[in-house]
């Protein structure tokens, strides 16, 4: 038999348990989502087999007609789906594409400024244990007291330390970034505006959340967040220079990346197809719709959400003061089949592994299915949990309901 069970039992079960777990559990982990199956089928093609390295039509290998076509394909619909003139759909992941871009624009030593993580940005924003915040000289900053980005700071640094490159974006922010505050920050310095987009990307192509492209010299994303595509990441830029597509281009391959995963771009392709969809923008709406509702459900309950709500796909509830760290929070919820992911908040007196927050995203239970009315339900449930984080019979009421609750709406049917 050709197939993994039969020939790598431990393999396949591990395979069919993870299948099982994404059905029966409830997926709230704000950059997951649910590949649809065409991505997968791309995904699991014989692309795989390909070299490809360069760029299509300009390959360093013979017989890349076809991967070509599929290449071409992703980059279009990449380029209609942000309205944009330049993109990149090779790399690897959203790291790869932030190494990309500091490698493309700058040189070891050279300033940077990004968003902290421990205030929501990335690792690859200049973080100490990231290349980012080693090889350059990084420069953070965070949000205020009301857990909102403070753009006289960003200012007030960006004049101090006159960065080469200002870098936007988030992994753990529940607001909406102002995009034009930030590039007449850069353009004050004379610094690069640099935007990762990967928690939003989703919701910037549905046009719910505004676009960074018009105000960025350069953005990046992952593909398999919001924007609900295979493991990746990509590079776009509206009215990019020439240099800058040049260097963009030569940074990927040969500057940072081999050979390109084709199977990956086919199921790239894919999934800018599925965004291009007008369901994509109910999709994202709906995202949205049931972030709000979860964040109003746990403030009732009186729980504090950073920021004090939400506008995107993402709520951080802030738990500190209360008898348990976000350590606790995220394991008492797993023992009720709720994923969640422990989180830093602002001013955070626990370490990176204890913290005092918890990160909940709506978009794989939308991709499920889950109205607004679900998501209420969910969020006084998880209220329930987070009460009574030591009472294990609530907690196994709790997982019967969600239980339930996921049967209802089948991930892959
Ligand atoms: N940028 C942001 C804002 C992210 O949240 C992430 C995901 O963790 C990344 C980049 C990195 O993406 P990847 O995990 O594909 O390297």
């Amino acid at each position: 038999s050709m197939t993994i069970a039969g020939f790598d039992d431990a393999l396949a079960k591990a395979i069919a348990d993870e299948a099982q777990r994404q059905e029966d559990h409830v997926e709230l982990i704000a950059s997951e989502n649910y590949a649809s199956p065409r991505v997968m089928e791309a995904q699991g093609s014989v692309l795989t087999n390909k070299y490809a390295e360069g760029y299509p039509g300009k390959r360093y290998y013979g017989g890349c007609e076809y991967v070509d076509v599929a290449e071409a394909l992703a980059i279009d619909r990449l380029k209609a789906l942000y309205d944009c003139d330049y993109a990149n759909v090779q790399p690897h992941s959203g790291s790869q594409a932030n190494q990309a871009v500091y490698f493309a624009l700058l040189q070891p030593g050279d300033t940077i400024l990004g968003m902290s993580l421990a205030h929501g940005g990335h690792l690859t924003h200049g973080a100490k244990p990231n290349l980012s915040g080693k090889i350059l000289n990084a420069v953070q900053y965070g949000v205020n007291d009301q857990g909102l980005v403070d753009y006289d700071e960003v200012e007030r640094l960006a004049v101090e330390h006159k960065p080469k490159m200002i870098v936007a974006g988030f992994s753990a922010y529940s607001q909406v970034l102002d995009w034009a505050r930030f590039r007449a920050i850069a353009d004050k310095v004379g610094a690069y505006l640099f935007v990762d987009m990967a928690h939003i990307a989703g919701l910037v192509a549905a046009g719910v959340y505004p676009s960074p492209l018009p105000h960025a010299h350069v953005v990046t994303s992952t593909t398999h967040k919001t924007l609900r595509g295979p493991r990746g990441g990509l590079i776009v830029a509206k009215n990019p220079s020439e240099e800058l597509v040049k260097k963009l281009q030569s940074i990927v391959f040969p500057g940072i990346q081999g050979g390109p995963l084709m199977h990956v771009i086919a199921a790239k392709a894919v999934a800018f197809k599925e965004a291009l969809e007008p369901g994509f923008k109910a999709y994202q709406q709906q995202v949205v719709t049931n972030a709000k509702a979860m964040a109003k459900t746990l403030m009732a309950r009186g729980y504090k959400v950073v920021s004090g709500g939400t506008e995107n796909h993402l709520v951080l509830v802030d738990l500190i003061g209360r008898d348990l760290t976000g350590k606790d929070a995220e394991a008492a919820l797993g023992r009720a089949h709720i994923t969640v992911n422990k989180n830093t908040v602002p001013n955070d007196p626990q370490s990176p592994f204890v913290t005092s927050g918890l990160r909940i995203g709506t978009p794989a239970v939308t991709t499920r299915g889950y109205t607004e009315a679900d998501c209420v339900e969910l969020a006084g449930w998880m209220c329930d949990v987070l009460d009574a984080h030591q009472d294990e019979s609530v907690i196994a009421a709790v997982r019967e309901k969600v239980t339930a609750q996921c049967k209802k709406y089948p991930v892959y049917g």
